[in-house]
């Protein structure tokens, strides 16, 4: 898991890790998993709100794209599934 260095909302630490990831060039579908499952930060919740689905989605730049998507709670605990996912634009 990644550290959160910021002490501030969820919001902030969510910019935070996304910032520290991208100055290091290290933003990939992995990296966003894993801030998905941060702690520190608050972004994965346990408790009276809790996170209960999540998606990760990569759009390339030639359009083309793939898409991570974990309809359980937590994704602390469980592993995100590549879905097909067709727009009804493309239909
Ligand atoms: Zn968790």
């Amino acid at each position: 898991m990644e550290e959160c260095e910021c002490t501030n909302s969820r919001q902030s630490c969510g910019r935070s890790l996304l910032r520290k990831h991208g100055t290091s060039g290290t933003l990939d579908h992995q990296a966003m998993m894993d801030i998905l499952r941060d702690h520190d930060s608050g972004i994965c919740m346990h408790g009276g709100f809790e996170t209960t689905a999540s998606m990760v989605s990569e759009l390339k730049r030639d359009g083309s794209t793939n898409h991570w998507m974990m309809d359980t709670a937590h994704p602390c605990q469980n592993k995100y599934a590549i879905q097909d996912i067709v727009l009804e634009e493309d239909i």
